[in-house]
């Protein structure tokens, strides 16, 4: 298959393991990997693709849970030529899909603006954040952006608004076959040490209650209408069930975490059966936050 391609300056392998690439450390290897050397590169990959090989685009794996089979396609993994932050002017600045979030809460801090605190908490992507339209604590991805470019299948470029974007609770209208590419995002000024200080009492609230040293990919189920899916998962009496070496974290239950050597299917007996017991009991369908890709 990487004979079908040439002249391509990035990383393209065969056959390559996803699992070191996700926060869950499972799933099998990818057909093909390519990690472009910049935009032009991955036009170019794009040019030559046969139009059945198919396409998964992912960013830090923070929100994905690989099949044991891997992925019958080619998986694109943008690199640090896509991570960057440039100022516009005292409230806009421009990221790149690659750059983690810590880095944009840092320089949102450093540059007194307030709205980005809650992505010192997330260890994924600006791209992946912006597909899922992450947030915590009240703040949403939604609540920052300006613009995001994107790339078409086509290898076309062009500009989405705020509104294009149609965010809703963990999800917006970046179709898996979009990539973004980079955002500007908008912060209004805020108090530098307030900023600091509302970044700490969210961090000591996290370590409290979250497993964030654990392997997870973050809450595996979205919150349903009715409450949180955490309240639903411990009042089955859940926390601490394990399948293999997948298990409901002991300290929050909407945490699946990787406790030995986890298989993705240990994940996936894992979610039937706490989709199961909160149907049984409170009748409420746990529809997955996290990414099954296969
Ligand atoms: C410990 C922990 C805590 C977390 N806490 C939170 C939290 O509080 N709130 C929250 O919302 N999430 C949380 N998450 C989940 C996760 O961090 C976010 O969803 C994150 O923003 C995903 O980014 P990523 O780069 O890791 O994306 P990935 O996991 O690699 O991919 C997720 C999805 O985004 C798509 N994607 C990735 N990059 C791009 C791109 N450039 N263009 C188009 N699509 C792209 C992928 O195709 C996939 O569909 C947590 C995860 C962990 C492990």
């Amino acid at each position: 298959m990487i004979e079908l391609f040439s002249g391509l300056r990035g990383k393209l392998l065969a056959n390559h393991p996803l699992a070191p690439y996700t926060w869950l450390k499972v799933g099998g290897p990818a057909k093909l990997f390519f990690e472009p050397a910049d935009l032009d590169d991955l036009k170019h990959f794009l040019s030559q693709r046969p139009a059945d090989l198919r396409i998964f685009y992912m960013g830090l794996g923070s929100n994905l849970l690989i099949d044991d089979s891997g992925f019958n396609g080619v998986v694109i993994r943008l690199g640090k030529t896509f991570s960057f932050i440039n100022s516009l002017d005292d409230t806009l600045f421009e990221v790149g899909a690659f750059t983690v979030g810590v880095l944009i809460a840092k320089y949102t801090h450093e540059h007194s603006l307030t709205g980005c605190e809650f992505f010192s908490h997330l260890p994924g992507s600006l791209g992946g954040a912006i597909k899922m339209n992450a947030g915590c604590f009240g703040q949403e991805t939604k609540d920052i952006i300006e613009s995001v470019t994107v790339l078409n299948p086509d290898g076309s470029v062009r500009v989405l608004s705020n509104t294009d974007c149609q965010f809703v609770y963990r999800n917006s209208a970046i179709t898996n076959d979009i990539l973004v590419l980079s955002a500007v995002l908008k912060c209004s000024y805020g108090d530098m040490q307030e900023i600091k200080r509302m970044m700490n009492e969210q961090t000591a609230k996290r370590n409290a209650s979250q497993p964030v040293t654990a392997k997870t990919a973050g809450s595996f189920f979205k919150n349903p209408s009715e409450g949180a899916a955490a309240m639903f998962i411990d009042q089955c009496g859940l926390k601490g069930y394990t399948i293999g070496g997948a298990q409901v974290s002991l300290k929050h239950a909407n945490f699946f975490e990787n406790v030995g050597d986890a298989s993705a299917t240990d994940f996936l007996k894992l979610r039937d059966h706490v989709q199961q017991c909160v149907k049984e009991k409170f009748n409420i369908d746990l529809i997955p936050e996290v990414k099954y890709i296969k």
